[in-house]
């Protein structure tokens, strides 16, 4: 069975985005097959992994509606054994549009499921917000990676974070663990990273993972490209870091 993994933090620009794309590029690189779903209306996992996000028949919205399957709202990416389930705008009306539904929580699990045996791993990219989308990747992952942002606010907005997982984990996901914490944009020629590394690490009872990625403009040139890192400059420390991190969260699922 594929291990799910939600990256979520409610926090705009900590690189979410960045490590759903190069994580999912990075563990196919491993060998391992993936599907990187998009929940975020923005779109930027989709169109980051050179899929046009406007012409879609079928996207997450559909899926979340009950409009098609999860096997037609999948695309191929040109990456092989890695597949998306695209997301634009028109997710942005989805939360208007279930309210009332009965148990909404479990839309996006119950679809899932259908389909987890078919891959390694399957890595949802979350909105900036605490909102029901994001509820949905919760109940439907096992584990939870938070990526945080090496800048002066860092912990920010984490306890509410980790109260929405603590809610999840007792009212709709009794399984769902946390992956751990990856820090991301680190400086190395500042002291503020550093101070933020070792402020979180002993302020959060959490995993940490070692592989900290750091502040590195080809990762920020990649998505204009709709490349991945590693084929988009396989050699820098970009992706280099994102390498180590699928290495880690592999190791991590065989112990
Ligand atoms: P989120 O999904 O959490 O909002 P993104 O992954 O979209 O965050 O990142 C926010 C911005 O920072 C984007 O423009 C992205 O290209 C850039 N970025 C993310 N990670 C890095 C990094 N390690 N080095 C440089 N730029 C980065
Ligand atoms: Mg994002």
């Amino acid at each position: 069975m594929g291990r799910i993994i939600a990256i979520a933090n409610q926090k705009g620009g900590v690189g979410k985005t960045t490590t759903a794309i190069n994580l999912s590029a990075c563990l196919v690189e491993e060998g391992k097959k993936v599907l990187t779903i998009d929940m975020d209306p923005q779109g930027n996992t989709t169109s980051g992994l050179g899929v046009e996000k406007s012409d879609l028949e079928n996207t997450v919205y559909e899926l979340m509606l009950g409009e098609c399957t999860i096997r037609k709202s999948m695309v191929q990416t040109e990456i092989e054994n890695l597949y998306l389930i695209p997301s634009n705008v028109n997710l942005a009306g989805a939360e208007i549009e279930l309210l009332g539904i009965d148990e909404k929580e479990y839309i996006l699990k119950n679809e899932v499921d259908y389909i987890q045996d078919d891959f390694d791993f399957i890595i949802i990219d979350c909105p900036p917000s605490l909102n029901m989308l994001t509820i949905n990747a919760m109940t439907t992952a096992n584990t939870i990676l938070v990526p945080i942002q090496c800048e002066y606010y860092a912990l920010e907005g984490l306890s509410q974070l980790i109260h929405t997982i603590n809610l999840v984990q007792t009212r709709l996901n009794p399984s769902l663990e946390m992956e751990g914490v990856v820090f991301t944009m680190y400086d190395a020629r500042t002291n503020l990273s550093l101070q933020v590394v070792e402020n979180v690490k002993s302020n959060l009872n959490t995993t940490i993972y070692k592989t900290i990625i750091p502040r590195n403009i080809r990762l920020a040139e990649a998505p204009s490209h709709g490349l991945p890192i590693n084929l988009y400059d396989g050699k820098s420390a970009g992706a280099e870091s994102y390498r180590l991190l699928a290495k880690e969260v592999i190791e991590r699922e065989e112990d």
